[in-house]
Order: structure tokens, then sequence, then C-alpha cells
């Protein structure tokens, strides 16, 4: 479904990405762990197309959210298409970055209202299923700074699938919280797991990554050095810069 291929990427003369290639199959987990400053973010903004590529190529569901293909070239796309083929991915932040002026269903609902997916009927409908569904059927009146962290990480949850997307987007959704409310936000994101969203999740969370991902890919410098399945890469890494890592957050 997310095809990463050969992706490299500079800021200045510092390569950040070099020679990617991820894939993330329908329905997979796949987490994305490594060193602060590996590329991790990067490497998530390069997918709906936040960050451009130098080189290589990133497809959602074979289609380019930031170019098209003519022939053989790629021309890149107008921003009002973007923003349409960006809506089939969902991204949640480290920071919740929640409109602090609405509330959470306003929040919920501005996407599918915006680009005229429902009615306002229709909408808040949805909205307050998709609040239902991470526990906060009851604060949907509630303004993001009367919420406490792990809910306005769960209303941001909410928000992302508001458009129903094809695959879903974390950056360490739970390191900005406080340790007694990252368990509700990781419930939210099993439960997801379960139903089949597919997922690619970067995360310092070794336990969670373990219990939920499909796959693991340990990014370094731009590189990833090792993927495959959690038993494998978590708990017997081939690399020892993968070995050195965990032994550093474990
Ligand atoms: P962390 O775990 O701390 O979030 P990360 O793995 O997400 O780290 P990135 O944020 O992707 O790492 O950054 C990778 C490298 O690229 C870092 O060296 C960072 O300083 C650099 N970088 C990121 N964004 C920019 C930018 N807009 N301009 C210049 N350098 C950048
Ligand atoms: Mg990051």
């Amino acid at each position: 479904l997310v095809e990463i291929a050969d992706v490299s990427k500079s800021y200045g003369g510092t390569r950040v990405l070099r020679d990617v290639s991820l894939t993330v199959a329908p329905g997979e987990v796949l987490a994305l762990i490594g060193p602060s400053g590996s590329g991790k973010s990067t490497l998530l903004r390069t997918i709906n197309h936040l960050e451009t590529v130098d080189s290589g190529s990133v497809t959602v569901d074979g289609q380019y959210i930031g170019y098209e293909r003519r022939g053989d070239r790629l021309h890149e796309l107008p921003e009002k298409d973007v923003l349409e083929r960006r809506t089939q991915i969902g991204i949640v932040f480290q920071n919740f970055n929640l409109f602090p002026h609405l509330t959470a269903i306003g929040n919920v609902v501005a996407a599918p209202i915006a680009l005229r997916r429902a009615s306002k009927t229709e909408a808040r409908a949805q909205g307050l299923a998709l609040l239902d569904r991470v526990g906060l059927a009851d604060k949907a009146d509630h303004y993001p700074r009367q919420l406490s962290g792990g809910q306005q990480q769960r209303v941001a949850i909410a928000r992302a699938l508001a458009l129903a997307p094809k695959v879903l987007l974390f950056d360490e959704p739970t390191s900005a919280l406080d340790p007694e409310l990252v368990g509700e936000v990781l419930d939210v994101i099993r439960g997801l797991a379960r139903d089949g969203t597919t997922l690619l999740i970067v995360t310092h969370e070794i336990g969670f990554a373990r219990e939920v991902a499909d796959r693991v890919a340990f990014l370094e410098h731009g590189e990833i050095l090792e993927e495959g399945p959690p038993a494998q890469v978590l708990l017997n890494p081939r690399h020892p810069r993968t070995q050195d890592f965990l032994s550093k957050v474990l």
C-alpha cells in the first residue's frame, strides 16, 4: 500500500535519508524505530509530501501524492491536487496539533465539512461515532485546553480517521504524554491494529512495537539497517547497531 523506493533526501549538504526502501502492505502494522536524528520524522513526512525527496519515489496505493507521471517524467501537482491526494493518509503528530479554537467534535468534522465530503449533520454523526471509538463520546463539546494530553491525542486520532484514510501515520504519538496517559493512547492504536487499519508508527515504545507490529524497521543515519518481524529485530537483532540501540532504550 505504501511503497517507499530508494528515497534520498539532504538538508544543505547533510544526507538525512539514504536510499531508503520500505513498504507497508494493506492491513499491516509497521513500527519504525531508531535514534534521535536518524530521519524517522523526515521519512514519515515524505509519505504525505510534507517533504519532497531528492531522488527515489513514494507512492500510496500506487499513486504519487505530490507528483503525476506523464510518460517517463514526474510533474509536480498543483497544491489543491496535493491536498486532495493527501486525504488518503491520516497523520498523528507528537504534539496533537489540534485546532485550539474548535471543540473536539469541531476538530474531527473540520476536514470532511471543508472538503464537502459530508453534510454538517452527517459529518457530526460520523464524528461522534469516531469520538466514541476513541472513548471520548462524552467530551465532544470540550475544547482542547479542557482535555488531558491523552484525550487530546485521542481526538487527534479520531480527526485523522475522519476522511477514512488508507493508511495512518503516527510520529511518536505518546512521547509528549505523562506516563500515566500513555496507555489510553496505545489502547486506541491497538484497537486500530486489531481492526486491520494499515499503520506506520514511529515509536520509542519498544514493548508496544513488539506487541502490535507485524514488522519492525530500524533506521540509523538515514539508512534502514534492519527490518523483519518483531521477534527477530527486537529480540534477536542481527545488526550490531540495532543491538546497541536496543540496549540503550530497553
Ligand atoms: P527524533 O527521534 O528526535 O524525532 P528523527 O529520527 O525524527 O529524530 P528527523 O527529525 O527526521 O529525525 O531529522 C533527521 C535529521 O535531519 C536531523 O539531523 C535533523 O537535524 C535534520 N533535519 C530535519 N528537518 C530539517 C530541516 N527542515 N532543515 C534542516 N535539517 C533538518
Ligand atoms: Mg522525529
